[in-house]
């Protein structure tokens, strides 16, 4: 099936799509419409695209050549990036690059000009085919987005975007939208310049077509005075246009970039130096040398393993539940009843009124519902003073939300999730009260962190409904949620449970009802081997840095503090009760829990919270029952710290708590900030070699011992992610 369909038409603006063929019209349209949905660019339809191209080039009496896609939300949504994640010689990254370098560049020398009518995304390989155009209208919808995100996935803009962007708007304006991977709506980005113009969604295609006659026919004067006007004035030229500005440039963006990714990403630093002297050298040189950075780039493990999360992360996005077929469906346009106004419930009323769902909040009393109902217009606030929404939009958001301290009102609900105290009386409790007030095909959810599903359905007149859904705090921020099905749930509630998920915005992993669940089971290890360190001798913050220093957002002692001490004491007792000896919790936990040292919550935990930021709790060393003195080497400190999370990770496969390694690492990147450039917990193991892990947890002499699948995985001189999928979804050796 080809990718690229053109025709000739006119300028017709009552235009159907696709352009009927018009005898000698004056027109060429280019449509893309390509075999996955979103129109991802391959080698071979670029290839398909530079023969066109020099077919269409030969065409007499043509004004113009409009580029538009053939699907809806979409203009072209990037590079495959399957294709990409699959190459492993830089050779071959190079000769896609140079490929698509080319065709593109025939876009802008064509003997009439070339148009890309952009509806929809219009991202990585889409936008440098529309920079290689000679002119961009944008169409202003939700669904336009804008950008080169490359960056996000280890590689460069390589299609051109990274010398045509910033000859395009200028140095100073293309490196942050490039080093930050923005996506852009149509409006910002002309703005910015990277469009030329932006015509309303009704009627789309006519009224582009409108807009792109208009500067077809003044030549084009009208864009290139506001492209000018846009790279003008003196701050632009003395940063942009002299070597001294444009070294600060680079000074600033390797500092900003250093900082944010701690050297772990190269593929920023490379942007940047590909950026800077991309208005000083010739085009040609500099699509050479940006093709042959995206080579070295695209066959780095960074690059490869911030693929498989991506890859991950789209296929969640995507995921069916059990129940496939419009029960299992989560309705469009739902009803999302909350109980509980607290951290979690006002979160998650938040997430769903930014998502378009109508919610219905309760607690108990004013007080705790006036607190999340404030917390929830705050963040409504905080959004329209950015800009991100407009005040409209912020007051439609709001009068979406109703709040009740009684029952009433739950009766058109699609889903209710309590979000109440961890408790399982009280969850029960909740459970009954609501239940006769609910429509029968009404989800019931918990967001419990750590109690069964299977015992709540317990009391349930309608167990097959309820589900678990846990949220991670912030829930605004951290994309991750845990879906659980307890011994009763059924089919189609799983899965409208998945797909309230992806409505949110959130990647789901379904994981069994067991202990902790995955998330807080594998985390749990982790922050116990930091307190052992520290009780051995090896300093706190020494702890904590050397876990950042690995990528982790922030150190187990720090994490502790923002958790809650009180909250990880209740965890590690309840896996300890669950998992035994090697769950085992140090005591001392305990004795800051004791003397009121909960963490940031009552300002004093493993640090000292006050207002000129944190420092840390002398007072822990007088808690430490032996005064060790260990000194650890870094690379000793992150292994003590990882190798429990990687054979809790084997135990879960082998218990089938979730289906396999790919959704365990990207479980642990989107709810626990596991280094994505690592490419996730298991795929770290992987690289580390699993047979050293082994060595290391033996000779330890713990009560912890290696998983029988790390060990058979080990001794097979295989790994996690070659291991496969068993018929139940479980790895098997
Ligand atoms: P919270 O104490 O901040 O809020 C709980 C709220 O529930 C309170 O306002 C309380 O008044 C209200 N409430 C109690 N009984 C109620 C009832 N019958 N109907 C309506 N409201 C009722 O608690 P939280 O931190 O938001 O946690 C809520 C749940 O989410 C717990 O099960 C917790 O384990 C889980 N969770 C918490 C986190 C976290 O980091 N805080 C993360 C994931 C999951």
């Amino acid at each position: 099936m080809s990718y690229w369909s053109w025709r000739r038409g006119n300028w017709n603006p009552g235009i159907e799509f696709p352009p009927p063929a018009v005898k000698g019209g004056e027109l060429v349209h280019l449509i893309a419409d390509g075999e996955s949905p979103a129109n991802a660019l391959s080698l071979e339809c670029i290839e398909e695209l530079e023969t066109l191209l020099g077919v269409i080039a030969k065409e007499t009496g043509v004004r113009a050549l409009v580029v538009s896609s053939a699907k809806s939300g979409h203009f072209i949504a990037g590079a495959n990036i399957d294709e990409i994640g699959g190459i492993t010689d830089p050779a071959q990254a190079t000769q896609l690059a140079t490929k698509a370098q080319h065709a593109f560049g025939m876009l802008g020398e064509l003997p009439f000009p070339s148009f890309a009518l952009i509806h929809g995304t219009c991202l990585g390989g889409g936008l440098e085919l529309a920079l290689g155009c000679t002119y961009r209208v944008a169409v202003d919808a939700p669904s336009t987005k804008i950008g080169l995100p490359e960056v996000n996935l280890g590689i460069i803009p390589g299609f051109g975007g990274s010398q045509r962007l910033p000859r395009l708007i200028g140095i100073p304006k293309a490196l942050p939208l490039i080093l930050a991977g923005s996506r852009l709506p149509a409006k910002v980005a002309l703005r910015r310049g990277v469009v030329d113009a932006v015509v309303p969604p009704e009627g789309a295609m006519a009224v582009g077509l409108r807009a792109i006659e208009k500067i077809v026919k003044d030549g084009g004067r009208g864009v290139l005075a506001q492209r000018k006007k846009l790279r003008g004035g003196w701050r632009m030229k003395l940063i942009g246009g002299t070597p001294f500005g444009r070294a600060l440039i680079a000074r600033g963006a390797r500092k900003q970039v250093l900082a944010k990714t701690g050297g772990h990403y190269p593929a920023p630093l490379a942007a940047i130096d590909l950026v800077l002297p991309s208005t000083t050298r010739s085009l040609e040189q500099g699509l050479i040398e940006e093709a042959r950075v995206v080579g070295e780039l695209a066959v780095s493990p960074v690059c490869k393993n911030l693929i498989s999360i991506f890859q991950a992360s789209e296929r969640a996005r995507k995921v069916a539940g059990p129940q496939t077929g419009a029960e299992g469906r989560w309705p469009e346009g739902a009803f999302l009843g909350v109980l509980g106004a607290g951290v979690m419930g006002a979160g998650v009323a938040s997430a769903a009124l930014d998502r378009g769902l109508a919610v219905r909040l309760r607690d108990l009393a004013d007080a705790p519902l006036t607190r999340g109902l404030t917390q929830i217009a705050g963040g409504v606030s905080k959004q329209v003073k950015s800009r991100r929404r407009s005040k409209v939009e912020g007051e439609e958001l709001l009068s979406r939300l109703t709040h009740t301290t009684t029952l009433e009102g739950f009766g058109r609900c699609d889903a209710v999730l309590e979000a109440i105290v961890e408790r399982m009386d009280i969850k029960q409790r909740a459970l009954t009260e609501i239940e006769p007030f609910l429509r029968e095909d009404c989800l019931f959810l918990t967001n419990t962190s750590a109690l069964s599903v299977s015992e709540l359905q317990k009391v349930a007149t309608h167990p097959e409904r309820v589900v678990g859904l846990h949220f991670f705090n912030p829930v605004q921020k951290m994309p991750l949620v845990e879906v659980i099905a307890g011994t009763q749930s059924a089919d189609w509630a799983i899965s409208r449970t998945i797909g309230l998920a992806q409505a949110l915005g959130k990647y789901p992993v379904v994981v069994k009802d067991s202990p902790g669940f995955l998330v807080n089971r594998l985390l749990m290890p982790y922050l116990d081997a930091a307190v052992r360190l520290l009780e051995s001798g090896v300093p706190g913050p020494r702890i904590d840095a050397t876990a950042r220093a690995f990528g982790l957002p922030m150190g187990p002692m720090r994490l502790i503090d923002e958790v809650g001490v009180d909250i990880g004491v209740e965890v590690s007792e309840s896996l300890h009760s669950a998992f035994g000896d090697r769950a085992a919790p140090s005591s001392l936990l305990e004795k800051l829990a004791e003397k009121g040292w909960l963490g940031r919550k009552t300002k004093t935990g493993f640090y000292l919270h006050d207002g000129n930021g944190s420092r840390w709790n002398d007072g822990i060393a007088e808690l430490l029952s032996s005064g060790g003195s260990r000194s650890a080497s870094e690379e000793e400190i992150v292994a003590e710290l990882i190798d429990p999370m990687v054979d809790e990770a084997a135990r879960c496969l082998e218990e089938e708590i979730i289906s396999d390694a790919e959704a365990v690492d990207l479980a642990m990147v989107m709810g626990t900030g596991f280094p994505p450039f690592r490419g996730g917990l298991l795929r770290h193991a992987d690289s580390v070699g699993l047979e050293s892990i082994v060595r290391r947890i033996e000779a330890r002499k713990g009560p912890r011992q290696p998983a029988s699948l790390l060990l058979s995985l080990a001794k097979d001189g295989k790994t996690f992610h070659h291991a496969g999928k068993s018929k139940a979804g479980a790895v098997h050796a």
